[in-house]
């Protein structure tokens, strides 16, 4: 599997997962511009993209979500929570209802090479997912971000994929030191906020076996630094497991092989 990462982090996320003349991506937190510069630089024409998946409709996850729909035509699967409690949101953001297609947790949804687990996060977006993906070939993708705390079943999930996407949003001093104002601290902080680089990268020791690959997104601008916690992950993850910690806004690509 070929995939993409076109920006992480509170200016936008994208990732794009490719295998074959298949390919899927999730949010899309980035204006369709800098999408399709980015599909034709990581060499996947626009016409393999089968779906689009929605992690939660904060606007550094679906703001060009609308346009994307509009010069695409190209169905957007969401939690039918989230379709059901953000409708406000969904016509501010002027995303398309006719293009959303709504999921129901615990059921997976089948896209041409990929098969999508969606699970649920604790978010301060309603209805907000992670996804286990897992394509033709047999690589498994796990992506877990904007969650303020660890979700019961994504140690299993995790457990299972080649290839983690883990959000390290905050490091504990920098939040409780840092310029925002307490009520923000708790809520980046709090069971529907963000986790902090401890929770991520024990978390990603615990799921994570040799020949993995940990990619450590959605880094804080403010409260996290890649220089703190790139020396954490290096004490705390065993060599042998291929670790990322991507800078914010960001654009790179991997390939993954069956085992
Ligand atoms: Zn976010
Ligand atoms: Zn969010």
């Amino acid at each position: 599997m070929h995939y993409a990462v076109l920006s992480t982090g509170s200016c936008g996320n994208c990732y794009i997962f490719h295998e074959g003349n298949s390919a899927i991506i999730i949010d899309c937190g980035v204006t369709f511009t800098k999408l399709s510069r980015g599909l034709e630089s990581h060499g996947i024409p626009i016409e393999d993209v089968k779906a689009m998946f929605l992690t939660h409709l904060h606007p550094d996850h679906s703001k060009g979500v609308g346009v994307f729909q509009r010069k695409t035509g190209i169905p957007v699967f969401l939690s039918d929570i989230a379709l059901e409690r953000n409708g406000i949101i969904i016509d501010k953001q002027r995303i398309e209802r006719s293009l959303l297609v709504p999921y129901v947790f615990g059921n997976d949804i089948v896209v041409d090479a990929f098969s999508v687990h969606p699970f649920r996060t604790s978010h301060d977006s309603e209805g907000s997912a992670g996804y286990r993906i897992v394509s033709k070939d047999n690589i498994s993708i796990f992506l877990m971000t904007d969650t303020g705390v660890i979700p019961d079943d994504a140690a299993a999930l995790a457990e299972n994929s080649d290839v983690k996407f883990i959000e390290s949003n905050y490091d504990e001093d920098m939040l409780e030191n840092g310029p925002y104002p307490a009520h923000l601290r708790k809520r980046i902080s709090g069971i529907y906020g963000h986790l902090s680089n401890t929770e991520a990268v024990e978390f990603a020791k615990s799921v994570s076996r040799q020949g993995d690959s940990v990619y450590f997104v959605h880094i804080s601008a403010n409260c996290n630094s890649p220089s703190i916690l790139r020396p954490f992950v290096m004490r705390s993850i065993p060599s042998g497991i291929f670790c990322r910690v991507c800078e914010r806004g960001e654009t790179f690509e991997g390939f993954r092989d069956a085992r």
